[in-house]
């Protein structure tokens, strides 16, 4: 079933932080507006394991001037910051239309017409500017090895009780790894970490959980094998591969993959939108975020297409697209030199 809604001047794709903060901004500039989100407001912060805490400071999340405040001045969690995400939407009465994934984009005369699905309808909502604000971290990143696909093994860590009193191999060893072996230890689980790299990396890990995870390793209370990768999963098992050839088998009834997660670039092809280096970011100009192809922008996270295991740009760094964007929708001007999240995602690899 297809249907028409009415024009917007800009369509925002996104309902996560930058997306809303934009909505917010284009509203205080007199701009007609629609958000369109594939899931939930704040779908990535949704999926996060609950009670996770953020590791940037809450001035810093914030957004559109909106206070986040917790009761105890701490840094909030995944529930608090997605309670005060509901809070924004509902102050400012933002129009946002959830479950209704933007497709495609095409050019219509004067207009660009985004086909989308919502609730199973294709629905191609129109708008003079298109604003992608859809993140980089739409799906967790895979080993590629047999047995992956096996029903103990997952991607991401939903919750905790379950693993109660069971045996779990983690991959992985950056942040969500780390916690993640840190809560299932807590839980009464007897956990195992396996990381390529030679120890845990102090840079970029939250300063809270690095001397803890050092401290069970090196009491055995968790066993960590490194400079090894997974080999191949089994119902019971996992047979790692160390980096000087030596194979472990490690028996385990779970397995958590945890090692990163990486951005769809279905839409971001779909609309012609140029995508470049070994992260496929996209193609836009700095000044403005407008990419290669008129009318459509780019915000947020998405700027820096699928980032490596260091993530280098954050909503913390990305506030500022927002002003960039409204200053050109509305004929303003926004200049600096060289914008510092550029150095960001050029710090990057890219080949
Ligand atoms: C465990 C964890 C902890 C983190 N901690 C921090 C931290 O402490 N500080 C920090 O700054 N960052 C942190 N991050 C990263 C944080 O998630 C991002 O910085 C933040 O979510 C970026 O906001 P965004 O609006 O750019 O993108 P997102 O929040 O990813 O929002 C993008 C939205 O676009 C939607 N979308 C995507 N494609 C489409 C489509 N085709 N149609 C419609 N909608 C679409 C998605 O569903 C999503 O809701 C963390 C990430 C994880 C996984």
């Amino acid at each position: 079933m297809t249907n028409t809604p009415p024009h917007s001047e800009v369509a925002i794709v996104g309902g996560g932080p930058i997306g809303l903060e934009l909505g917010v901004a284009l509203q205080r500039a007199g701009v007609s507006f629609q958000i369109l989100e594939a899931g939930t407001i704040g779908n990535t912060i949704a999926w996060w394991a609950p009670q996770t805490r953020w590791f940037s400071s809450n001035e810093r999340i914030s957004i559109a001037s909106v206070p986040l405040l917790t009761i105890d001045q701490s840094k909030a969690t995944r529930e608090q910051y997605l309670n005060y995400l509901r809070g924004v939407v509902s102050q400012f009465d933002l129009p946002i239309r959830t479950f209704c994934r933007v497709q495609s984009i095409e050019t219509a005369g004067n207009a660009l017409q985004l086909i989308s699905s919502c609730h199973d309808q294709t629905v191609t909502y129109t708008a003079k500017n298109v604003v992608l604000a859809i993140g980089g971290t739409d799906f967790n990143r895979t080993l590629g090895i047999p047995g992956e696909q096996l029903p103990h093994v997952d991607g991401y860590l939903r919750e905790t009780h379950r693993y109660h009193g069971r045996r779990v191999l983690i991959v992985g060893g950056r942040n969500s790894a780390v916690e993640a072996a840190l809560r299932l230890h807590h839980v009464g689980a007897r956990v195992t970490l396996c990381h390529r790299g030679p120890s845990i990396p102090e840079d970029g890990i939250k300063y809270w959980l690095l001397p803890e995870i050092n401290g069970l390793i090196r009491t055995g209370r968790i066993e960590a094998y490194f400079n090894c990768q997974p080999e191949r999963i089994t119902e019971q098992s996992v047979d790692l591969k160390r980096h000087d050839g030596e194979l472990i088998t490690v028996d385990c009834e779970d397995v958590l993959t945890l090692i990163g997660y990486g951005q769809d670039k279905t839409l971001l092809r779909n609309a012609g939108v140029e995508l470049i280096g070994e992260t496929q970011r996209p193609m836009f100009d700095p000044q403005t975020m407008q990419t290669n192809v008129p009318g459509i922008y780019v915000a947020g996270t998405a700027i820096a297409g699928t980032q490596t295991s260091h993530y280098k740009t954050f909503l913390e760094n990305c506030h500022d697209h927002v002003d960039r964007i409204v200053a050109d929708l509305t004929g303003g001007n926004y200049s600096e030199s060289e914008p510092e999240f550029m150095k960001q995602i050029e710090a990057l690899p890219e080949s």
